[in-house]
């Protein structure tokens, strides 16, 4: 299988055809990035590499992160973090406060908003510094420094009411142990971090190796960790359009409103995809259509 051309096909074909979709104005700072951007990184665990496009370019990998997050909190408290947070698919759009309301201040999923916020809480409550440690865990994944968006982070905070409210709804229902403002500013850090589709392709690689980073050979997380991750993904990592995303794509990945999508194939390979406009789910448009391409035409998806 020549997997070069079948991404040189895959760009130019994506590239020809109108860019529709939307950047998300509701964070100002993502609402300025060319619209244009596309790149795609693919990596065998083998060592093969394939890439095409912007794919070195960093971008706001937004709730990408959320995956890092809840796997160094899972690494951390284990189990016990499903007493504060559900496994199970939204259906619902990633910040919706209705769902909140109505399941009694536990989050559906680690993915949606409220999930992450209450993630963000847990590792607030066990480590010394939080927001580095979560650095620090990252860049064991990526094997190089990675860094926070200050730009993008101060954007997130002074619009970011729609999570504040999460946040206070998590409190009243006694599902946040920490001061709301605090567990917030760790919310927007995590989702400023910057990366670009070679990192991301290359971060996400423990998750495609039983939990060992295959570089540096360190454990990140345990085999059946890695495995409820990646069931998460599978379920919950797309929203309200996880269902669309396996019946297209058909593998495990995550998207974030900065237009990045990974996705990977447990034992074999990792995919990331950039190109910042969005669906009305607020998926990556063509991201979806370059994944859906991929697995079509290398016949690579798990199921
Ligand atoms: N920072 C974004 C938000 O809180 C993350 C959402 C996303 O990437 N889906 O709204």
């Amino acid at each position: 299988m020549n997997y070069q051309e079948i991404l040189n096909a895959i760009y130019h074909q994506i590239k020809s055809k109108p860019n529709d979709g939307e950047l998300p104005s509701y964070i100002p700072e993502l609402a300025r990035i060319n619209p244009e951007k596309f790149g795609i990184s693919l990596q065998f665990l083998t060592g093969e590499e394939y890439e095409i496009g912007d794919a070195h370019e960093q971008f706001s990998i937004q709730s990408i992160a959320k995956v890092f997050a809840f796997s160094l909190a899972i690494s951390i408290v284990g189990k016990k973090i499903f007493e504060r947070v559900g496994v199970e698919p939204s259906g619902n759009a990633f910040n919706s406060l209705v769902q909140l309301e109505y399941e009694k201040g536990i989050p559906r999923n680690p993915f949606i908003n409220a999930g992450a916020i209450v993630v963000a809480d847990i590792l607030i409550s066990n480590l010394p510094n939080p927001a580095m440690d979560l650095l620090t865990f990252i860049r064991k994944a990526a094997g190089k420094e990675i860094i926070y968006n200050e730009q993008v982070y101060q954007s997130e905070k002074k619009t970011g009411f729609r999570n504040a409210a999460l946040a206070n709804m998590l409190k009243s229902y006694g599902n946040l142990e920490n001061d709301v403002d605090k567990v917030l500013d760790l919310y927007f850090r995590l989702c400023s971090i910057s990366m670009s589709c070679n990192e991301l392709a290359t971060s996400f690689k423990y998750l495609c190796n039983g939990g060992v980073n295959p570089k540096s050979n360190e454990q990140l997380l345990s085999l059946s960790q890695t495995k409820r991750l990646n069931a998460l993904m599978q379920t919950c990592g797309f929203y309200d359009e996880a269902g669309q995303f396996t019946y297209k794509v058909g593998l495990p990945g995550k998207s974030g409103v900065g237009g990045g999508i990974i996705a990977l194939y447990p034992e074999k390979f990792t995919i990331a995809v950039w190109s910042p406009k969005l669906n009305p789910k607020g998926n990556s448009l063509r991201g979806m259509k370059a994944l859906e391409q991929f697995t079509t035409d290398s016949q690579l998806s798990i199921f």
